[in-house]
């Protein structure tokens, strides 16, 4: 059975347990560095990012979850997640994962719309769309070519991998499609 952790410092972490645990997983809610002992993949969830990265700083996690991310532990952010894992954060000296080679921008999509939903081709997922909600989501204004773009909204990189590495600006575990969660998982299984 594959352990997974799920970052819960803050945000949308109890919607990812409930996704996992309907996929079969054991669930780890990690909130201080011996919580990481034994997990097959991480989750860092939506939510505040300066103040996730803040929390990253006590007790070290932020470096435990480096030292993970580059010894190839799967790790797949989310909305803020996304933010957090990408080297460069636009106008912002906060603290970051600094895993991957993207360049990222905060509450992209503007004040009028912060929040909206839409049907997201995902060719690597199959034919159907894929519901996605959006929340103050960051996109990825630039990636580096080892980074593979897996989905773009109006033109904008909003799902992203890159190695053991998963990235997305919108919120899969808000809706029922369990596809995104699935290709994760099927990320720890080639681990
Ligand atoms: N706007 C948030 C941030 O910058 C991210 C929003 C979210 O995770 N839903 O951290």
């Amino acid at each position: 059975k594959k352990r997974v952790g799920v970052l819960a410092l803050q945000g949308a972490f109890r919607e990812h347990r409930q996704v996992l645990e309907h996929l079969g997983c054991d669930v780890i809610e990690v909130r201080k560095t011996s919580d990481f002992e034994g997990i097959h993949g991480l989750i860092i969830p939506g939510g505040e990012s300066t103040t996730i990265g803040k929390l990253l700083m006590i007790d070290e996690m932020g470096e435990k979850i480096k030292e993970l991310g580059t010894q190839d532990l799967p790790i797949f952010g989310t909305c803020a997640g996304m933010i957090l894992l990408s080297k460069t954060i636009i106008d912002s000296d906060q603290y970051r994962l600094n895993l991957m080679d993207t360049v990222v921008e905060r509450n992209a999509f503007g004040r009028q719309v912060a929040s909206f939903e839409t049907d997201l081709l995902v060719p690597a997922m199959g034919p159907n769309p894929l519901r996605a909600v959006f929340i103050r989501a960051p996109y990825l204004r630039e990636v580096a070519p080892n980074v593979g773009i897996l989905a773009e909204y109006e033109g904008r990189i909003v799902f992203a991998r890159q190695g053991n590495l998963l990235a997305s600006a919108f919120h899969p575990e808000l809706t029922p499609d369990l596809r995104v969660h699935q290709y994760f998982l099927d990320m720890i299984d080639e681990h």
